[in-house]
């Protein structure tokens, strides 16, 4: 409907949107203290770092199969899917480069 998929009962859906833009706006502290080692990461609060890495953890938390772990990895017709033989975590829409 209006290019959003139609679910079926009993499933979730969960938006992914808010969680990477509030990963996108906090990409400095990955590269100034996560990634590589620089003095103007040092700068930076504990606070800032918790904050980042709190919303990585919701992200890939948001992006895992709850059953198998995964995530959705596998390319199906119109989504990636989880490992889960039935009933899997989908990752929608499908964006080929
Ligand atoms: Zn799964």
């Amino acid at each position: 409907v209006h290019g959003h998929p139609v679910l079926p009962n009993n499933w979730s859906e969960i938006q992914l949107n808010d969680l990477f833009q509030t990963i996108n706006g906090l990409t400095f502290i990955r590269n100034e203290v996560g990634a590589h080692f620089s003095p103007s990461g040092a700068d930076l609060s504990n606070s800032d770092v918790r904050t980042f890495g709190e919303a990585v953890l919701a992200f890939a938390q948001a992006l895992s199969c709850p059953t198998c772990g995964y995530l959705p990895q596998k390319e199906r017709d119109d989504h990636r899917s989880c490992r889960c033989p039935k009933y899997q975590t989908q990752l929608r829409p499908l964006n080929r480069p």
